[in-house]
């Protein structure tokens, strides 16, 4: 941990600490699945109020007539004792069950053994105390017990000698767990509350940058081995509790990767304890793992100890590109592309605008004033065929809302994202100076984007590089323009189940206002995973350029908003509308897949002077 680099993670103390109180004293992520979770709860909980009898029983030990100044005189407190006994063997009972009998797949690959002693110290270790408590009682040694202790002291003589055992057997418990503890997944106990504290306040979408304008020895191209790893990554590691939550929610894991966020955490930890300087691809992590993950950060958003998986994969991934220059040779034409061209479509910038041009809308020339909404249009938009109608759209309602809107047009760049997720972190920074300068030149204060990716790159990332800007997802703006009136859709009834783009809902959490526009236009139909619950396009870190094997998660997706029975399905992402069309059509289904803004402008009452674009399905 000396060894590892620092992380700037001491700003926001106000959010840390309510982190602390939600996440650790509350277990509010982990509650996210009940039963599981109210188990764990009951045990943390336990752990908590028990605390002070570990110290009550050493003195105990040592002296049978002694007690703990005040807390041991406390009839309220032998209450409490009995309750929290009774819920911690409650959630080591349910615990058990679930492993052994409901036996989900999320364990697949933890050490299952391991967690089985360790419920069984748990138990012994809250059994113990009970029976300590009650045998004292027996003994006339305790009057402050709780009911059950002192109904469970009839079954105890009066001599004293079970008290003398229960005390030392509970105290070996203690100790026996104590010594276990460093060498297994449950040092999460000392681990998880510094891991929460130290965890990212800022959006979950923000990548932390590399600094190429430090000194030599402090230049980091990433992670290769534990000795690159920051003191968070190593702190991950340690936290792990093998849970398997992440895997669960994995959409690579759930259609047959090779990735499994928990066994490439647990991969990271095992090099970390060998004090390995072996590289970790190839020895912990197997090197296709970094190459499968589509950043949905799904993994993020389920992992109860707040560990950043994501942050391992894109370092990992930047050691390989940039120091190894080793990447799948399906990214390269992306890759290239992004490079000479401006964009990971390969296409002549000067095209850039093409899809506006019959539509008049303002391309901003240098020195121009500056719009109140530039239109960060994006690549996606820009280029592929589907997708630039949700440009189209969004144009025309901007237009017949009245609001004052340009695009950059030529000058408009990629915001480097597939670049950065694949790894490549020179050529984002590269695109990232080159767009804030624009954007300066122009006195752009506030932008409207219809890609996520785009939009948390601009709202997220470009902060770090002196762009600060006030960003809107062209949903957002959309819907403002809809409560104002200023557009006014017809109602409709025909079915519609809308994809959260994982870069808005769980990365940004644009949730509600995508929802508002379906509402508007038609009736609204939910898919199981919706919301921060999301799952992925297959689109997301840079997969849109790269070829899957196997099973599909495009299609998966699509099977889901085809199981809903809606009649179309609504999107908010350019990259978004290509993959669940295209997963659409490998199902033979008829489902139609349309962006929002796309919907609403056909939805408008009158056509006045805003002819609407062809439908995207
Ligand atoms: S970000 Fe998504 S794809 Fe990547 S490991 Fe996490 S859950 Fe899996
Ligand atoms: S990384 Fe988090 S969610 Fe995944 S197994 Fe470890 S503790 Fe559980």
């Amino acid at each position: 941990m000396r060894r590892a680099k620092p992380n700037d993670r001491a700003v926001d103390v106000p959010r840390r600490v309510r982190n602390e109180v939600e996440i650790v004293l509350g277990q509010r992520k982990l509650l996210q699945r009940l039963v599981p979770g109210l188990a764990h709860a009951f045990v943390f909980w336990g752990f908590l109020v028990l605390l002070p009898t570990i110290l009550m029983a050493m003195i105990a030990a040592v002296d049978k007539h002694a007690e703990l100044p005040w807390l041991g005189r406390q009839t309220w407190f032998g209450w409490m004792v009995d309750l929290f006994v009774v819920l911690v063997l409650a959630g080591v009972a349910s615990a058990v069950f679930i492993r052994k009998a409901v036996r989900p797949a999320r364990f697949q690959g933890s050490h299952r053994g391991e967690a089985d002693f360790i419920l069984l110290m748990i138990a012994g270790v809250v059994a113990t105390l009970l029976c300590w408590h009650a045998a004292a009682h027996a003994a006339g040694l305790n009057d402050h017990v709780g009911p059950l202790s002192a109904a469970l002291a009839k079954a105890f003589p009066s001599h004293g000698l079970e008290e003398r055992v229960f005390v030392w057997a509970h105290l070996a418990f203690v100790l026996g767990f104590l010594r276990y503890l460093p060498h297994s997944k449950h040092l999460h106990i000392a681990t998880a509350a510094i891991n929460v504290w130290m965890a990212r306040t800022s959006r979950p979408g923000r990548l932390e940058p590399l600094r190429f304008d430090v000194p030599d020895d402090e230049l980091r191209f990433g992670v290769a081995t534990i000795f690159d790893l920051t003191k968070k990554e190593v702190m991950d590691g340690f936290s792990c509790t093998e849970c398997g939550r992440c895997q669960d929610a994995c959409p690579a894991w759930a259609t047959g990767k090779v990735l499994s966020p928990k066994l490439l955490i647990m991969g990271v930890r095992d090099q970390v304890l060998a004090q390995s300087g072996e590289p970790i691809l190839g020895n912990g992590v197997p090197e296709q793992m970094i190459w499968d993950c589509v950043t949905c950060g799904a993994c993020v958003e389920a992992c109860p100890v707040s560990i950043e998986h994501i942050d391992h994969i894109v370092d990992l991934r930047r050691s390989r590109v940039m120091v190894d220059s080793q990447f799948p040779a399906e990214a390269e034409p992306m890759l290239r592309d992004v490079e000479r061209a401006g964009n990971p479509w390969g296409k002549p910038q000067t095209e850039r605008a093409a899809w506006a041009e019959s539509l008049g809308v303002r391309v901003l020339e240098p020195g121009d004033q500056a719009p109140e909404y530039l239109y960060w249009v994006g690549c996606a938009a820009s280029f592929d065929e589907r997708a630039k109608k949700s440009a189209e759209s969004t144009a025309k309602l901007l237009q017949r809302a009245g609001v004052d809107f340009a695009i950059l047009g030529p000058r408009e760049a990629c915001t480097g994202d597939p670049a950065r997720r694949m790894g490549n972190e020179y050529v984002f920074q590269a695109y990232a100076a080159q767009n804030v300068a624009t954007l300066k030149e122009q006195r752009v204060r506030k932008i409207v984007a219809s890609c996520p990716h785009c939009f948390n790159t601009l709202a997220n990332e470009y902060g770090d590089f002196g762009g600060d800007y006030e960003v809107v997802h062209h949903t957002e703006l959309l819907a403002e323009l809809v409560r104002d009136g200023r557009l006014e859709p017809k109602p409709g009834a025909k079915p519609i189940t809308y994809h959260d783009s994982c870069y808005l809902a769980r990365h940004n959490d644009v949730r509600m206002e995508p929802r508002e526009l379906v509402a508007a236009v038609g009736r609204p139909v939910e898919m199981k995973r919706s919301g921060k619950k999301t799952f992925c396009c297959g689109a997301g870190g840079a997969h849109m350029w790269m070829e899957e094997k196997g099973k599909q998660i495009n299609v998966e997706r699509a099977r889901e908003a085809i199981g809903t029975g809606a009649e179309t399905l609504a999107v908010a992402c350019p990259f978004c509308t290509v993959m669940l069309d295209d997963g659409v059509r490998e199902t033979g289904s008829e489902l139609r897949v349309a962006d929002v803004s796309t919907l609403l402008a056909e939805s408008l009452t009158s056509a006045a002077d805003a002819p609407l674009p062809e439908s995207s399905g």
